[in-house]
Protein backbone atom coordinates (compact mmCIF):
# COMPACT_ATOMS: atom_id res chain seq x y z
CA UNK A 1 0.00 0.00 0.00
CA UNK A 2 1.67 3.58 -0.91
CA UNK A 3 2.03 5.82 1.59
CA UNK A 4 -0.20 8.86 0.92
CA UNK A 5 2.42 11.46 1.74
CA UNK A 6 4.10 10.06 -1.85
CA UNK A 7 0.36 10.02 -3.55
CA UNK A 8 -1.34 13.06 -2.15
CA UNK A 9 -1.85 16.22 -4.40
CA UNK A 10 -1.96 18.81 -1.32
CA UNK A 11 -3.33 21.53 -3.68
CA UNK A 12 -6.40 19.84 -4.30
CA UNK A 13 -6.87 19.45 -0.21
CA UNK A 14 -9.61 21.54 1.45
CA UNK A 15 -7.17 22.44 4.89
CA UNK A 16 -7.74 22.05 7.48
CA UNK A 17 -8.63 18.50 7.64
CA UNK A 18 -7.56 15.26 9.64
CA UNK A 19 -6.86 12.08 7.56
CA UNK A 20 -7.05 9.06 8.82
CA UNK A 21 -4.81 6.20 6.96
CA UNK A 22 -6.04 3.10 6.93
CA UNK A 23 -3.55 1.16 6.04
CA UNK A 24 -1.49 2.28 9.40
CA UNK A 25 -4.62 1.73 11.09
CA UNK A 26 -5.01 -1.94 10.15
CA UNK A 27 -1.78 -2.87 10.66
CA UNK A 28 -2.04 -1.60 14.06
CA UNK A 29 -4.82 -3.39 14.50
CA UNK A 30 -2.91 -6.40 12.80
CA UNK A 31 -0.12 -6.38 15.43
CA UNK A 32 -2.99 -6.04 18.37
CA UNK A 33 -5.15 -9.00 17.19
CA UNK A 34 -1.90 -10.86 16.92
CA UNK A 35 -0.90 -10.25 20.81
CA UNK A 36 -4.54 -11.53 21.20
CA UNK A 37 -4.62 -14.32 19.54
CA UNK A 38 -1.05 -15.37 21.02
CA UNK A 39 -1.76 -14.26 24.75
CA UNK A 40 -5.27 -15.28 25.35
CA UNK A 41 -5.99 -11.64 26.05
CA UNK A 42 -9.43 -9.84 25.10
CA UNK A 43 -7.94 -6.66 23.64
CA UNK A 44 -10.70 -3.69 23.51
CA UNK A 45 -10.87 -0.28 21.61
CA UNK A 46 -10.96 2.79 24.24
CA UNK A 47 -13.55 4.94 22.49
CA UNK A 48 -11.92 7.83 24.35
CA UNK A 49 -8.94 8.06 22.09
CA UNK A 50 -9.92 6.91 19.20
CA UNK A 51 -14.15 7.27 18.23
CA UNK A 52 -13.92 7.50 14.50
CA UNK A 53 -16.83 5.12 13.80
CA UNK A 54 -16.33 5.30 10.07
CA UNK A 55 -13.45 2.69 10.59
CA UNK A 56 -15.05 0.48 12.92
CA UNK A 57 -15.83 -2.02 10.79
CA UNK A 58 -12.32 -2.71 10.19
CA UNK A 59 -11.65 -2.50 13.98
CA UNK A 60 -13.99 -5.18 14.39
CA UNK A 61 -12.35 -7.83 12.45
CA UNK A 62 -9.53 -7.25 15.00
CA UNK A 63 -10.56 -6.41 18.52
CA UNK A 64 -12.93 -7.83 20.77
CA UNK A 65 -14.99 -4.88 21.83
CA UNK A 66 -14.95 -1.34 22.98
CA UNK A 67 -14.50 0.41 25.76
CA UNK A 68 -16.84 3.45 27.11
CA UNK A 69 -16.14 6.60 29.60
CA UNK A 70 -19.96 6.93 29.79
CA UNK A 71 -23.42 6.49 27.91
CA UNK A 72 -22.63 8.11 24.25
CA UNK A 73 -19.59 6.28 23.52
CA UNK A 74 -21.34 3.51 24.71
CA UNK A 75 -24.19 4.38 22.44
CA UNK A 76 -21.51 4.90 19.72
CA UNK A 77 -20.41 1.19 20.58
CA UNK A 78 -23.74 -0.37 20.39
CA UNK A 79 -24.71 1.21 17.16
CA UNK A 80 -21.44 0.66 15.00
CA UNK A 81 -19.54 -1.50 16.55
CA UNK A 82 -22.12 -4.89 15.99
CA UNK A 83 -21.79 -7.49 18.56
CA UNK A 84 -18.53 -6.73 19.86
CA UNK A 85 -18.35 -6.37 23.94
CA UNK A 86 -19.42 -3.25 25.56
CA UNK A 87 -17.64 -2.17 28.81
CA UNK A 88 -18.11 1.16 30.50
CA UNK A 89 -15.92 2.15 33.54
CA UNK A 90 -17.07 5.94 35.00
CA UNK A 91 -15.47 7.82 38.08
CA UNK A 92 -19.34 7.82 39.18
CA UNK A 93 -22.81 7.19 37.24
CA UNK A 94 -26.24 9.64 37.49
CA UNK A 95 -28.75 6.92 37.99
CA UNK A 96 -30.32 7.60 34.52
CA UNK A 97 -27.34 6.90 32.74
CA UNK A 98 -26.62 3.71 34.68
CA UNK A 99 -29.90 2.45 34.18
CA UNK A 100 -30.34 3.18 30.26
CA UNK A 101 -26.68 1.37 30.04
CA UNK A 102 -28.08 -1.40 31.90
CA UNK A 103 -30.51 -2.33 29.20
CA UNK A 104 -27.00 -3.33 26.41
CA UNK A 105 -23.93 -2.66 27.80
CA UNK A 106 -22.07 -6.51 28.61
CA UNK A 107 -19.91 -4.72 31.69
CA UNK A 108 -20.11 -1.87 33.93
CA UNK A 109 -17.16 -1.35 36.12
CA UNK A 110 -17.94 1.08 38.75
CA UNK A 111 -14.84 2.99 40.91
CA UNK A 112 -16.35 2.38 44.43
CA UNK A 113 -17.94 -0.51 46.64
CA UNK A 114 -20.33 2.23 47.27
CA UNK A 115 -21.66 2.58 43.98
CA UNK A 116 -21.78 -1.05 43.75
CA UNK A 117 -23.51 -1.73 46.95
CA UNK A 118 -26.17 0.79 45.87
CA UNK A 119 -26.76 -0.08 42.14
CA UNK A 120 -25.67 -3.27 41.38
CA UNK A 121 -28.30 -5.51 42.16
CA UNK A 122 -30.65 -3.04 40.61
CA UNK A 123 -28.49 -2.75 37.36
CA UNK A 124 -28.29 -6.68 37.08
CA UNK A 125 -32.33 -6.89 37.42
CA UNK A 126 -32.43 -4.26 34.30
CA UNK A 127 -30.32 -6.51 32.58
CA UNK A 128 -32.38 -9.49 33.41
CA UNK A 129 -35.70 -8.54 32.76
CA UNK A 130 -34.60 -8.43 29.24
CA UNK A 131 -33.58 -11.57 29.52
CA UNK A 132 -29.98 -10.67 29.56
CA UNK A 133 -26.53 -10.46 31.49
CA UNK A 134 -24.32 -8.16 32.33
CA UNK A 135 -21.27 -8.31 34.51
CA UNK A 136 -20.18 -5.80 37.29
CA UNK A 137 -16.87 -4.56 37.33
CA UNK A 138 -14.81 -2.64 39.88
CA UNK A 139 -11.76 -0.81 39.03
CA UNK A 140 -9.00 -0.30 42.02
CA UNK A 141 -6.43 1.40 42.58
CA UNK A 142 -2.37 -0.28 42.48
CA UNK A 143 -1.13 2.59 44.17
CA UNK A 144 1.99 2.08 42.02
CA UNK A 145 2.44 4.17 38.28
CA UNK A 146 5.08 5.04 36.42
CA UNK A 147 3.33 8.68 35.02
CA UNK A 148 5.41 11.20 36.07
CA UNK A 149 3.15 14.22 34.34
CA UNK A 150 0.31 14.44 37.89
CA UNK A 151 -2.78 15.44 34.95
CA UNK A 152 -1.90 11.68 33.47
CA UNK A 153 -1.53 10.19 36.73
CA UNK A 154 -4.29 7.95 38.04
CA UNK A 155 -2.23 6.83 41.22
CA UNK A 156 -0.84 9.97 42.07
CA UNK A 157 -1.67 10.84 45.89
CA UNK A 158 -5.16 11.39 46.04
CA UNK A 159 -6.40 10.12 42.90
CA UNK A 160 -10.29 9.94 42.82
CA UNK A 161 -9.76 6.86 39.89
CA UNK A 162 -10.20 3.21 41.48
CA UNK A 163 -10.63 1.89 44.75
CA UNK A 164 -7.73 1.47 47.30
CA UNK A 165 -7.01 -2.32 48.83
CA UNK A 166 -7.91 -0.30 52.13
CA UNK A 167 -11.21 1.32 51.16
CA UNK A 168 -12.82 -2.29 49.99
CA UNK A 169 -14.70 -4.77 52.47
CA UNK A 170 -13.65 -8.14 52.79
CA UNK A 171 -17.21 -8.99 50.70
CA UNK A 172 -16.36 -7.35 47.97
CA UNK A 173 -15.01 -10.20 45.34
CA UNK A 174 -18.82 -11.77 46.42
CA UNK A 175 -20.17 -8.84 44.53
CA UNK A 176 -18.43 -8.34 41.31
CA UNK A 177 -17.25 -10.55 38.50
CA UNK A 178 -14.25 -8.06 37.25
CA UNK A 179 -11.33 -6.22 38.66
CA UNK A 180 -10.05 -3.67 36.66
CA UNK A 181 -6.78 -1.22 36.66
CA UNK A 182 -5.88 1.21 34.83
CA UNK A 183 -1.92 2.99 35.85
CA UNK A 184 -0.12 3.43 32.63
CA UNK A 185 0.37 5.99 29.66
CA UNK A 186 2.00 5.89 26.75
CA UNK A 187 3.88 2.99 28.33
CA UNK A 188 5.93 -0.05 27.84
CA UNK A 189 5.58 -4.08 28.98
CA UNK A 190 8.48 -3.74 31.65
CA UNK A 191 5.73 -0.84 33.42
CA UNK A 192 2.91 -3.10 33.15
CA UNK A 193 5.58 -6.27 35.03
CA UNK A 194 5.84 -3.93 37.87
CA UNK A 195 2.36 -2.50 38.28
CA UNK A 196 1.00 -6.45 38.21
CA UNK A 197 3.25 -7.09 41.36
CA UNK A 198 1.79 -4.03 43.04
CA UNK A 199 -1.46 -5.15 42.48
CA UNK A 200 -1.46 -8.53 43.36
CA UNK A 201 0.22 -7.96 46.68
CA UNK A 202 -2.66 -5.64 47.16
CA UNK A 203 -5.49 -7.70 45.98
CA UNK A 204 -4.26 -11.38 45.08
CA UNK A 205 -7.27 -12.36 47.10
CA UNK A 206 -9.79 -10.95 45.01
CA UNK A 207 -8.32 -11.76 41.96
CA UNK A 208 -8.23 -15.62 42.78
CA UNK A 209 -11.73 -15.22 42.94
CA UNK A 210 -13.32 -13.10 40.28
CA UNK A 211 -14.03 -14.33 36.93
CA UNK A 212 -12.02 -11.74 34.78
CA UNK A 213 -9.48 -8.78 35.15
CA UNK A 214 -8.68 -5.90 32.90
CA UNK A 215 -5.35 -4.28 32.96
CA UNK A 216 -6.50 -0.95 31.44
CA UNK A 217 -5.15 1.20 29.12
CA UNK A 218 -1.64 3.31 28.29
CA UNK A 219 -0.22 -0.49 26.91
CA UNK A 220 1.95 1.58 23.71
CA UNK A 221 2.11 -1.86 21.79
CA UNK A 222 2.06 -0.50 18.57
CA UNK A 223 5.15 1.87 19.10
CA UNK A 224 8.29 0.43 17.37
CA UNK A 225 10.22 -0.62 20.52
CA UNK A 226 7.50 -1.95 22.25
CA UNK A 227 8.38 -5.10 23.89
CA UNK A 228 5.61 -7.48 22.22
CA UNK A 229 6.85 -10.44 23.88
CA UNK A 230 7.02 -9.61 27.34
CA UNK A 231 3.70 -8.31 27.41
CA UNK A 232 2.15 -11.83 25.54
CA UNK A 233 4.32 -13.14 28.78
CA UNK A 234 2.72 -11.67 31.50
CA UNK A 235 -0.51 -12.53 30.29
CA UNK A 236 -0.03 -16.14 29.93
CA UNK A 237 1.67 -16.12 32.78
CA UNK A 238 -0.93 -14.61 34.96
CA UNK A 239 -3.54 -17.16 33.18
CA UNK A 240 -1.25 -20.00 34.59
CA UNK A 241 -1.22 -18.58 38.13
CA UNK A 242 -4.83 -17.93 38.20
CA UNK A 243 -6.59 -20.54 37.12
CA UNK A 244 -10.15 -18.77 38.25
CA UNK A 245 -9.84 -16.47 35.67
CA UNK A 246 -11.84 -16.78 32.25
CA UNK A 247 -10.40 -13.36 30.89
CA UNK A 248 -8.03 -11.14 30.98
CA UNK A 249 -8.62 -8.02 29.02
CA UNK A 250 -6.36 -4.61 27.54
CA UNK A 251 -7.87 -1.56 27.11
CA UNK A 252 -5.71 0.38 24.92
CA UNK A 253 -6.89 3.60 22.72
CA UNK A 254 -3.66 5.47 22.18
CA UNK A 255 -1.79 2.38 20.61
CA UNK A 256 -5.20 1.34 18.20
CA UNK A 257 -4.95 4.96 16.33
CA UNK A 258 -1.00 5.42 17.00
CA UNK A 259 0.60 7.35 14.18
CA UNK A 260 -2.06 6.23 11.78
CA UNK A 261 -3.39 9.67 10.18
CA UNK A 262 -2.11 13.00 10.06
CA UNK A 263 -3.32 16.65 10.29
CA UNK A 264 -3.10 19.29 7.31
CA UNK A 265 -2.80 22.69 7.72
CA UNK A 266 -2.42 25.96 5.39
CA UNK A 267 0.09 28.64 5.82
CA UNK A 268 -2.03 31.66 5.35
CA UNK A 269 0.37 34.65 6.31
CA UNK A 270 3.76 34.98 7.42
CA UNK A 271 5.16 37.51 9.97
CA UNK A 272 8.26 38.23 11.86
CA UNK A 273 8.23 37.56 15.24
CA UNK A 274 10.10 40.33 17.67
CA UNK A 275 13.41 38.19 17.82
CA UNK A 276 13.79 37.32 14.00
CA UNK A 277 11.99 34.20 13.73
CA UNK A 278 9.18 33.90 11.57
CA UNK A 279 5.47 32.93 12.67
CA UNK A 280 3.39 30.94 10.48
CA UNK A 281 -0.20 32.01 10.72
CA UNK A 282 -2.16 28.61 9.87
CA UNK A 283 -5.56 28.14 8.98
CA UNK A 284 -6.07 25.92 12.25
CA UNK A 285 -6.08 26.76 15.86
CA UNK A 286 -3.99 24.20 17.96
CA UNK A 287 -6.36 24.72 21.04
CA UNK A 288 -9.36 23.98 19.02
CA UNK A 289 -7.95 21.48 16.52
CA UNK A 290 -4.84 19.82 18.74
CA UNK A 291 -6.13 20.77 22.12
CA UNK A 292 -3.59 18.04 23.56
CA UNK A 293 -0.16 20.08 22.11
CA UNK A 294 -0.94 22.55 25.05
CA UNK A 295 -2.67 20.21 27.23
CA UNK A 296 0.01 17.48 27.48
CA UNK A 297 2.15 19.20 26.80
CA UNK A 298 3.87 17.86 23.69
CA UNK A 299 5.34 19.22 20.13
CA UNK A 300 3.82 17.14 17.12
CA UNK A 301 6.73 16.32 14.81
CA UNK A 302 6.00 18.07 11.37
CA UNK A 303 6.83 16.59 7.65
CA UNK A 304 9.75 18.16 6.33
CA UNK A 305 10.27 20.60 9.82
CA UNK A 306 13.13 19.86 12.61
CA UNK A 307 13.39 20.92 16.26
CA UNK A 308 13.87 24.80 16.91
CA UNK A 309 17.78 25.22 15.73
CA UNK A 310 18.34 22.24 13.49
CA UNK A 311 17.77 24.13 10.39
CA UNK A 312 18.14 27.42 8.51
CA UNK A 313 15.00 28.58 9.63
CA UNK A 314 13.37 29.04 13.35
CA UNK A 315 9.33 29.58 12.60
CA UNK A 316 6.97 29.96 15.38
CA UNK A 317 3.67 27.48 13.98
CA UNK A 318 0.55 29.56 15.12
CA UNK A 319 -3.09 29.11 15.10
CA UNK A 320 -5.71 31.43 13.64
CA UNK A 321 -7.81 31.73 17.10
CA UNK A 322 -7.58 34.87 19.53
CA UNK A 323 -5.80 33.33 21.70
CA UNK A 324 -1.92 34.28 22.65
CA UNK A 325 -0.74 31.24 23.41
CA UNK A 326 -2.51 29.70 20.25
CA UNK A 327 0.98 28.02 18.77
CA UNK A 328 2.38 24.58 17.86
CA UNK A 329 5.99 25.58 18.91
CA UNK A 330 8.82 26.59 17.27
CA UNK A 331 9.64 24.26 14.46
CA UNK A 332 12.90 25.19 12.18
CA UNK A 333 12.87 24.87 8.53
CA UNK A 334 15.77 24.73 5.48
CA UNK A 335 13.20 27.22 3.96
CA UNK A 336 10.75 29.33 5.43
CA UNK A 337 7.45 27.68 3.78
CA UNK A 338 4.99 30.05 1.64
CA UNK A 339 1.92 31.18 2.02
CA UNK A 340 -0.12 28.61 0.18
CA UNK A 341 1.93 26.10 1.86
CA UNK A 342 0.32 22.53 3.30
CA UNK A 343 2.10 21.46 6.82
CA UNK A 344 1.84 17.75 7.78
CA UNK A 345 1.58 17.04 11.73
CA UNK A 346 2.47 13.85 12.16
CA UNK A 347 0.60 11.18 14.35
CA UNK A 348 -2.79 12.66 14.85
CA UNK A 349 -5.77 10.84 14.64
CA UNK A 350 -5.58 9.67 18.47
CA UNK A 351 -7.06 11.84 21.13
CA UNK A 352 -7.34 14.83 17.98
CA UNK A 353 -11.11 14.43 16.75
CA UNK A 354 -12.59 13.16 19.93
CA UNK A 355 -11.41 16.49 21.76
CA UNK A 356 -11.62 19.40 19.27
CA UNK A 357 -13.50 22.18 19.80
CA UNK A 358 -15.04 25.25 18.40
CA UNK A 359 -13.98 28.16 20.68
CA UNK A 360 -13.36 31.47 18.89
CA UNK A 361 -16.25 30.00 16.00
CA UNK A 362 -13.54 28.04 14.45
CA UNK A 363 -14.61 25.58 12.00
CA UNK A 364 -13.93 21.80 12.54
CA UNK A 365 -11.22 20.54 10.37
CA UNK A 366 -12.50 18.02 7.36
CA UNK A 367 -12.72 14.44 8.26
CA UNK A 368 -11.38 12.61 6.16
CA UNK A 369 -9.79 8.75 4.97
CA UNK A 370 -6.60 7.55 2.65
CA UNK A 371 -7.31 4.43 1.51
CA UNK A 372 -4.25 3.18 -0.15
CA UNK A 373 -6.14 4.32 -3.43
CA UNK A 374 -7.49 8.05 -3.09
CA UNK A 375 -8.30 10.68 -0.29
CA UNK A 376 -11.24 11.06 0.98
CA UNK A 377 -13.76 13.45 2.29
CA UNK A 378 -15.98 11.90 4.87
CA UNK A 379 -17.52 14.95 6.72
CA UNK A 380 -17.31 18.33 6.48
CA UNK A 381 -18.39 21.10 9.01
CA UNK A 382 -19.86 24.63 9.57
CA UNK A 383 -21.65 27.04 10.57
CA UNK A 384 -25.00 25.10 12.01
CA UNK A 385 -22.18 22.78 13.76
CA UNK A 386 -20.80 25.61 15.51
CA UNK A 387 -24.52 26.95 16.81
CA UNK A 388 -25.95 23.56 17.80
CA UNK A 389 -23.42 23.21 20.59
CA UNK A 390 -25.39 26.75 21.82
C1 LIG B 1 -7.67 6.49 28.95
C2 LIG B 1 -8.09 5.13 29.33
C3 LIG B 1 -7.78 4.05 28.50
C4 LIG B 1 -6.98 4.20 27.22
O1 LIG B 1 -5.73 4.72 27.48
P1 LIG B 1 -4.64 4.89 26.29
O2 LIG B 1 -3.53 5.60 26.98
O3 LIG B 1 -5.26 5.69 25.21
O4 LIG B 1 -4.27 3.52 25.86
C5 LIG B 1 -8.23 2.81 28.89
N1 LIG B 1 -8.93 2.64 30.03
C6 LIG B 1 -9.25 3.66 30.85
C7 LIG B 1 -10.04 3.41 32.07
C8 LIG B 1 -8.84 4.94 30.53
O5 LIG B 1 -9.15 5.96 31.34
Amino acid sequence: MKSFLEDLDLSEVRTPAFVLELGKLESNLKLLSRVAEESGAKILLAQKAFSEYSAYPLVKKYLAGTASSGINEAKLAKEFFLEGEIHVFSPAYPESELFELAEFADSIVFNSEGQIDLYAEKVKKIAGGLGRSIEIGLRVNPEYSEVTTELYDPCSKNSRLGARASELSDKISEKIDLLHFHAMCEQNSDTLERILVRFEERFGGVISKVRKVNFGGGHHITRGDYDVPLLVSLVKNFYERYSNLETIYLEPGEAVALNAGVFLSRVLDVKSAADGKKILILDCSVPCHMPDVIEMPYTPEVVGAGKAGERNFDCILAGRSCLAGDSAGVYSFDKVPEVGEVLIFKDMAHYTTVKTNTFNGMNLPDLSVWDGKGYRVLKRFGYEDFKSRL
